[in-house]
């Protein structure tokens, strides 16, 4: 071991690579080491490039021969801009789900400022106006009609309106404000901050019923400590005025509140209902926004320009200045879950966060997670329960129509068209689900039975007919469809099973009167297609909707009175045992779309499977009863939540290296484990071959998660020194939401 005379010159950095180690580094020179704080962005040389990495502690002795070790190039930050609480998530993190500590530290941070960037809030010129801009009448300018309606905007906006505000209002705003300003009705004001008072210009809180009220007391109640409340609300019941009455009060406080959502797709809705009641500053970070933008949102909250934070899983860890509550809306969604590299669930961590910083989190969703009722059982969670719909809205009824040699338009039973015409003819919307997209999932022989299937996949190929192709849902992979089969040359193609594009096909002939709107992911690729959709959808521009999972979630249409979901069994038999759950959740998040206004709401679930016990016990006794069997079974089986898993997957081009490395593994584990974890497999993944990679996995369990992580932690030091490592790509899953 060397040691270095003087002081703890010797920097211990995390790099953002998938190596399970810190590296060494000497300080610069110039640096005063004593001034280095654990979290500080470093430039360090490595191999030939420079990487941005992560200090994680200062030294006295390194393993490495302090001749060998090399320089740092450069300290980027003079603080951490993480506070030592999210460090320290950070590192529980790392440890937890066994995944390289510079990865995790990396995640936390927006793209620019990984590769190193200055962190630097960009702020905006803001407007207001001034004591004679708030007196003049607007008639006053009708001359310059556009002068008139900006002014007209600031006198609806008193507390002053920024750049970015006026541009995402009206584009051609720059020369009458330069106008104004000349005429002294408008000034630039100081950087605004603004006051509890200033929330009172937004809308008004609804009038709560007495469970929404019970609700916020009693998380408003829990402010300022750790808790965990679970609000279980049927979809309409409010959960949104409940999220929103509660963050008023953090608020008030001077707090932030960071928002999880699980799509993208929803941001928009709640970011126009956040903005409608709060004139706080609301933060947005996602995926589709720029690098920039998600950094500002970033910096914005770290310095607390904004108060509240709305984004999907990746903006988890955007560090706070005054941290006031954690939401986390639709709890149970799997997108939660990253489910690449560094695959932790937001849900989670947010719950170890709040912990740790000392604040509520608060879980919301109609169909929580089992997880989360288990959780509640077991009196960790406090369950916070919304029965019934707001307002004058009614549950819809749910009922089995039994298709068995029915009468089928393609894949509509021939009563559900009849339904469908009634609802229409009410002026009323009717929404279609079904969970594929394309024309259909087969391109078959009538000859021979020859079936298309994707050469690098273990999948077939979907049709897809309006653009001639056909296409693998797995790899991407493309080619166009074809009109002879290639291996009998004689025999006639057929398309067997039901996609999205066809249903569209057989509603156009059977609704040719009526306007019809197809979302999945084909029909709204480019961008602000589905916002379009969506805005044609409301405005009562369409008779039916039509579309994929896009559907189940969030959307309002209040139109809507009848919903069909049109094959429930293709959710019935699965391998994965998470299938049921998932399930049942859709139908209830699709259901939730019927009626949400004044009518009331029916929904139809096509099934050649009318006794199956899930849909029985689902309709009949609704969801927490389907929720407290499933639970039941999993305790039987032995199965998470009442197990703890960990899932190890490899792949590699050829068949044999992954089943060989999985067995080097599992013989490993065997030998380092003392009886408490169940090794099982290596098996072939359920989709054998992916992307012209073969795939296998080994599942561990443990009833107890100590007794797993303990395995873990002896298990991955051996498994970097297989040979066979180094022939596969591999991958370490803790908590699998799918054995996928
Ligand atoms: P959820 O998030 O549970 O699906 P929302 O918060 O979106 O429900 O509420 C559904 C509808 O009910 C919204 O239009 C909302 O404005 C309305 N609403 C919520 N709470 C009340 C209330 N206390 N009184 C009347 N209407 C309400
Ligand atoms: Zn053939
Ligand atoms: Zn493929």
């Amino acid at each position: 071991m060397a040691k270095l005379q003087s002081e703890n010159s010797i920097l211990r950095i995390a790099l953002p690579i998938p190596i399970y180690r810190l590296f060494d580094y000497l300080a610069p020179t110039d640096v005063d080491v004593s001034q280095l704080k654990p979290g500080c962005r470093i430039e360090v040389p490595f191999g030939k490039h420079l990487k941005c990495g992560f200090l994680v502690e200062c030294v006295q002795h390194s393993d490495i021969n302090i001749a060998k070790l090399k320089p740092a190039k450069r300290i980027l930050d003079d603080a951490p801009l993480l506070s030592s609480k999210d460090l320290k998530l950070l590192h529980w993190a790392s440890h937890y789900y066994h995944h390289p500590l510079g990865d995790v530290i990396s995640a936390a941070f927006p793209v620019a400022l990984r590769q190193g960037k200055a962190a630097i809030l960009r702020t905006e010129k803001r407007y207001a106006l001034t004591e004679l801009g708030q007196t003049i009448d607007s008639t006053q300018l009708k001359r310059s009609p556009k002068q008139q309606s900006v002014l007209e905007k600031f006198q609806q906006h008193p507390q002053g309106l920024t750049e970015s505000q006026l541009s995402a209002w009206n584009d051609n705003w720059k020369g009458s404000v330069k106008q104004l300003l000349e005429k002294q009705l408008l000034q630039l004001t100081a950087d605004f901050i603004p006051t509890v008072a200033d929330q009172v210009i937004g809308e008004a809180n609804l009038l709560c019923n007495p469970p929404q009220q019970a609700a916020i007391d009693a998380v408003c109640a829990g402010l300022e400590h750790f808790a965990v409340f679970l609000l279980e609300g049927v979809t309409g019941s409010g959960k949104t005025e409940v999220y929103m009455q509660i963050i008023q009060e953090v608020l008030a406080r001077g707090q932030q509140v960071l928002v999880l959502l699980p799509e993208i797709t929803l941001t928009p809705q709640l970011e126009d209902r956040f903005k409608r009641r709060f004139a706080m500053p609301i933060a947005i970070s996602h995926s589709k926004l720029t690098d920039n933008q998600r950094q500002q949102a970033w910096l914005s909250m770290r310095q607390g320009q904004a108060s509240i934070l709305l984004g999907t899983r990746s903006a988890l860890f955007t560090p706070l200045k005054k941290p006031g509550l954690i939401i986390l809306d639709e709890e149970h969604d799997s997108s939660f879950k990253q489910q690449e590299g560094f695959r932790f669930s937001a849900r989670d961590v947010a719950i170890v966060r709040g912990k740790l910083l000392n604040i509520p989190v608060l879980l919301g969703s109609a169909t929580p997670s089992l997880e989360s009722l288990h959780n509640v059982n077991q009196q960790r969670y406090q369950l916070l329960h919304l029965p019934e719909r707001a307002g004058s809205a009614q549950a819809p009824s749910l009922q089995l129509l039994d298709i068995r040699n029915k009468r089928m338009h393609e894949g509509i039973c021939e009563s559900l068209v009849n339904e469908i015409h009634k609802t229409l003819a009410k002026k009323e919307q009717v929404l279609l689900f079904l969970n594929r997209r394309g024309f259909a999932p087969t391109l078959i022989c009538h000859g021979c039975g020859w079936v298309a299937r994707c050469q690098r996949c273990d999948a077939n190929l979907v049709i897809h007919y309006d653009e001639q192709t056909l296409r693998c849902h797995h790899c991407g992979q493309e080619q166009r469809l074809i009109k002879q089969c290639p291996a009998c040359k004689t025999g006639e193609l057929t398309a067997l099973g039901l996609g999205t594009e066809r249903i569209e096909k057989v509603l156009a002939e059977l609704f040719a009167d009526k306007t019809i709107v197809r979302l999945d992911r084909d029909s709204t690729q480019r961008k602000g297609t589905l916002e379009n959709f969506l805005e044609q959808i409301n405005q009562g521009d369409v008779d039916i909707i039509l579309g994929t999972q896009m559907l189940a979630k969030g959307h309002h249409f209040p139109n809507v009175t009848l919903v069909a979901i049109l094959d429930v069994d293709s959710g019935l038999f699965s391998i994965d045992f998470h299938a049921a759950e998932k399930m049942a959740q859709m139908i209830v998040q699709v259901s939730g779309r019927a009626g949400r206004a004044e009518k009331p709401g029916r929904v139809i679930m096509q099934t050649r499977q009318p006794e199956h016990p899930l849909l029985t016990t689902l309709i009949r006794d609704g969801y927490s009863s389907f929720a407290n069997n499933a639970l039941a079974e999993r305790q039987d089986a032995a199965l998470p939540p009442y197990s703890y898993q960990a899932l190890l997957r490899a792949h590699a081009i050829d068949a044999e290296s992954p089943l060989l490395f999985l067995r080097a593994v599992a013989e490993s584990a065997r030998t380092l484990d003392n009886g408490h974890t169940q090794i099982l497999g290596p098996v072939a993944a359920p989709m054998a071959k992916r992307a012209g990679l073969y795939r296998y996995q080994l599942l561990l369990q443990s009833n107890k998660r100590q007794d797993l992580h303990k395995l873990l932690d002896k298990l991955l030091p051996q498994i970097d020194k297989l040979k066979l490592a180094k022939k596969v790509r591999w991958s370490l899953d803790v908590d699998p939401v799918d054995l996928y």
